[in-house]
């Protein structure tokens, strides 16, 4: 799976997505993220990406020439790096990270992991000239109900959490299906050494070396923190039963 991210800010998004797992499966070849700097393909003699918006209104807004030329290169880019990796048609999808799509999901995460290509389009400013997503997006995501500076930290979790779905991301017990809301509900209470801390000792059960009674025990604090933080994920579960 390759990641092609359009931002003003390339460093930005390179340096947050070179870390920890995701930095490591692009050391190992498992996922590839290329940050493509808008402003390189600005016409303007001052690498100007922004103007004020016809028919008045606060702030600016990201022009639409440098951000389809820099499309246009980075269409070039992603099919000769896909060229040998991909037998066929390459599954692709464009994305624009903007406060206006639909919530980024654990399901959404899970349809995007199936494609080859994802351009990940990030705005900033007042967002981008409408021309440029009725002509390249497929889709706008939202990470949340509130408004961001910028399109790139969207991205980075949008990379994040669909890198993660990809077979040889994760290690096997590094596993995505046992976690939180992946498998429709929250994660049972874990500890690790020291025994006590602040005078609370890790429970019982999770020492017995009993298995079956451990299980027992996560699956009756699963239910339980579920209940408590989150009624609709129950009520989704018992819906689909
Ligand atoms: N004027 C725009 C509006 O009201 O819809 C908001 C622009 S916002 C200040 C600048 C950029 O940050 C957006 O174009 C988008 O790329 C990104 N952004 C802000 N909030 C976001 C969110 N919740 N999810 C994804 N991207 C977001």
């Amino acid at each position: 799976m390759r990641f092609d991210i359009m931002t003003l800010f390339p460093e930005l998004v390179t340096y947050v997505l070179g870390e920890s797992i995701i930095g490591r499966a692009q050391k190992n070849g498992t996922i590839e993220i290329a940050a493509h700097n808008i402003r390189d393909y600005s016409e303007d003699k001052h690498r100007r990406v922004d103007d004020t918006p016809y028919g008045g209104g606060m702030g600016m807004l990201m022009a639409a020439p440098p951000i389809y030329n820099c499309y246009e290169a980075t269409l070039k880019e992603a099919d000769s790096a896909l060229a040998s990796v991909v037998d066929g048609e390459i599954r692709r999808k464009v994305v624009f990270m903007s406060p206006k799509g639909k919530v980024l999901t654990q399901q959404k995460a899970k349809e995007l992991s199936e494609y080859d290509n994802l351009i990940i389009l990030c705005g900033h400013y007042e967002g981008v000239d409408q021309r440029i997503i009725d002509e390249i997006v497929d889709e706008e995501i939202s990470i949340g109900d509130y408004v961001l500076t910028g399109g790139e930290i969207p991205a980075c979790i949008l990379v994040d959490c669909v890198s993660r779905l990809i077979d040889g991301v994760l290690s096997s017990d590094e596993c995505y299906e046992c976690e939180s809301i992946a498998c429709g509900m929250l994660e049972y209470p874990q500890y690790t050494r020291p025994l006590e801390f602040h005078g609370v000792k890790v429970p019982d059960v999770l020492l017995s070396g009993h298995h079956a009674n451990i299980d027992k025990w996560r699956t009756e604090q699963s239910i339980e923190l579920t209940r408590k933080m989150r009624p609709d994920l129950i009520k989704k579960k018992e819906g689909e039963n």
